[in-house]
């Protein structure tokens, strides 16, 4: 055995580098971190060879005082905290104090600046075994830069780990994006081997923040997404962003982004809330598409979980879990058709909107609605026969709907001349015509052809009436009380003494939702009485599921989506099949229930009911006035 001694510096700072310097991604985005804490404004990097060759962020923030640089490069150095109390409420992307010497103990790293109120530039490096720090003149405008060159040169077994130039500088450009979503107040510039890759300017405005997005997550994003903005006064929580339309689902979680007070982070409640949100309405394996950010009190949420700090915990993530839930459930919830057409106006507005819409400006207001459909033959669309008996006509199903007489009134109405610009319409007659217009024709059985004050609306009868009766069944099965059948025989189930607890303490949720739970022993429970739309199902393994999420994430909604699932099934069976002829009467008052219905951009299998071709995309397609 060697005698105990302390390491080096350098090789104390390597091994913490070990942790957070994993490829150069990890250091520009603690060098990005850097300049925002800095207070700068306009960041602009340059990298060679995938960041492995060279790193070189300018900032124009605050700068570092001479004096400041030598221990800028030490660790357990920083400008951001004081006390342990400090962390608590801590507004800084950084606070560990350990980046910079992490960085500079396993490459080349110089850091040059200059205070705005200093007439010098200084620049430091740090030397050898002791890492000591050897300051120089330099020349520099306000700001800081830091340079980063052969990265890993000394650390060999990490450079192993390296992957191709194009992959590492793939790493590299995902931290720019992200940070550059965080930010929009803050300039970013990204050059790889003397090509500029991206460019991106302050956003101030609206219009500017929805640019932002297009050229970092793509404009069929901005195009596809619903706007989310909501506080909750009580708690101080608020949500803002854009998310993803149903419809613009992908098939990996590749385009999420979440931030906290303006930290990006990964998080179980989070991705919990909002899968749950679009459970109802995503086809089935995809994944929803977000940039959220969630706003509250610093003192509610943990940062000092992960040396790289892309993960936080929540003081009170049952509330957060249940705030970012319910947003966004409602938001995808609202969105209409008359909101999705309206979105589709010229900027000018000179479409008013249709009377009796309910105001909502805040919400879904750039949808639009020219979506790429998933492919027919994904849909279970049987071809009905004997369904006739099963439905019925469509208006005589729901009673409650738009009656059919009112909804045969005047097709005429929006058949009368189109303006010769679709966007410049009277009003008069715009308050006229529905969202989604009139029906014109049935398609093969299949598409209802209407005619709108935009132009021509196809839906998709099935996926549409799907999607109403669903609905439908829901908020019936919500008003009313579930109802709820006793076993034949009780179940006896064994269970952990943990999950007992959890069940005695949730027995009014389980009462709610239809089931009689009861204790028997420390470690037993006794189930007597279940919903009646689940008493054939695995009970047993749905209450250990549902213990399970509520141990894990303070609820669940397994229950709720299993009924679901099983209402979903009864509406599928229940809509209108393909190849059943509609009368014009019953087109019409599908179509108005469809403006009525939550969700109704979306069959319960997540596929896009209905979408519009405007008069200009007509035109467009016919070379028209070109
Ligand atoms: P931390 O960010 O956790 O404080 P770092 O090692 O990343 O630790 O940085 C150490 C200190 O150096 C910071 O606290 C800050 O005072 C200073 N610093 C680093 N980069 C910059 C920069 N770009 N502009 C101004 N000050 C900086
Ligand atoms: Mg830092």
């Amino acid at each position: 055995m060697n005698r105990i001694h302390l390491l080096s510096p350098r090789l104390a700072n390597q091994i913490a580098a070990g942790e957070v310097v994993e490829r150069p991604a990890s250091v520009v985005k603690e060098l990005l971190e850097n300049s925002i804490d800095s207070g700068a404004n306009k960041i602009d990097i340059e990298v060679e060879q995938g960041g492995v060759k060279l790193m070189r962020l300018r900032d124009n923030g605050g700068g570092i005082a001479k004096d400041d640089l030598p221990l800028a490069l030490s660790r357990h150095a920083t400008s951001k905290i004081i006390e342990l109390e400090d962390l608590e409420a801590v507004n800084t992307l950084g606070f560990r104090g350990e980046a910079l010497a992490s960085i500079s103990s396993v490459s080349r790293l110089t850091l040059t600046s200059r205070p705005p109120e200093e007439n010098n530039a200084w620049q430091v490096q740090t030397e050898g075994r002791e890492m000591s720090a050897v300051v120089a003149p330099a020349a520099h405008p306000e700001g800081t830069t830091v340079e980063v060159r052969d990265l890993f040169f000394n650390t060999p077994a990490r450079r192993k780990f390296l992957k191709t130039e194009k992959t590492e500088f793939k790493h590299l450009e995902e931290v720019v994006k992200r940070q550059a979503l965080g930010r929009f107040d803050v300039g970013f510039q990204l050059r790889h081997n003397g090509k500029v890759i991206h460019q991106l300017r302050q956003a101030d405005s609206e219009i500017e923040r929805e640019r932002r997005i297009a050229s970092v997550c793509g404009s069929a994003f901005v195009d596809n997404a619903m706007k989310v903005d909501m506080e909750a006064a009580a708690s101080g929580l608020r949500l803002w962003g854009w998310i993803g339309m149903p419809t613009f689902s992908r098939s990996q979680a590749d385009l999420q982004y979440f931030f906290v007070n303006g930290r990006i982070i990964r998080d179980k409640v989070v991705s919990h809330a909002v899968r749950q949100a679009y459970q109802d309405v995503l086809y089935h394996g995809r994944h929803p598409a977000y940039v959220l950010y969630l706003e509250l009190d610093p003192a509610l949420v943990d940062v000092n979980v992960h040396p790289t700090k892309h993960e936080v915990r929540f003081r009170e993530s049952r509330l957060v879990h249940d705030f970012l839930f319910r947003t966004i459930h409602r938001v995808i919830a609202d969105a209409r058709p008359e909101e999705q057409v309206e979105s589709m106006q010229t900027p000018t507005g000179a479409l008013h909107s249709p009377a009796g819409s309910v105001p909502q400006p805040e919400q879904a207001t750039m949808m639009n609605f020219e979506q790429g459909r998933m492919p027919l033959s994904q849909s279970p669309r049987p071809s009905g026969s004997g369904i006739r008996e099963q439905i019925g006509g469509y208006a005589a199903l729901h009673p409650d709907s738009t009656s059919a007489a009112a909804a045969v009134e005047p097709v005429a109405a929006a058949a009368v001349n189109m303006p010769s610009s679709p966007n410049v319409m009277p009003e008069a007659q715009a308050e006229e015509c529905p969202p989604l217009g009139y029906a014109v024709a049935q398609l093969h059985g299949i598409y209802i052809l209407a005619q709108n004050a935009q132009g021509m609306v196809v839906v998709d009868m099935h996926a549409a009436h799907e999607r109403i009766v669903y609905e439908r069944m829901k908020s019936a099965y919500e008003t009313e009380v579930v109802r709820s059948q006793p076993l034949l025989v009780p179940l006896s189930m064994a269970v952990s003494q943990r999950e007992a607890d959890c069940a005695d303490e949730q027995r009014e949720t389980f009462k709610r939702l239809g089931f009689e739970i009861a204790r028997m022993g420390e470690e037993t429970l006794v189930i007597r009485q279940v919903p009646v739309a689940l008493a054939k199902g695995n009970v047993e393994q749905l209450i250990r599921d549902v213990l399970a999420d509520m141990l894990v994430h303070g609820m669940s909604k397994r229950i709720e989506h299993h009924i679901n699932e099983i209402l979903a099934t009864m509406a599928c069976h229940g809509a209108v099949r393909a190849n059943r002829q509609l009368t014009q009467p019953e087109m019409n008052a599908l179509l108005r229930d469809m403006e009525t219905t939550e969700r109704s951009g979306q069959c319960n299998h997540g596929r896009p009911t209905w979408a519009q071709l405007s008069m200009a995309d007509l035109d467009k397609l016919f070379m028209r006035g070109q």
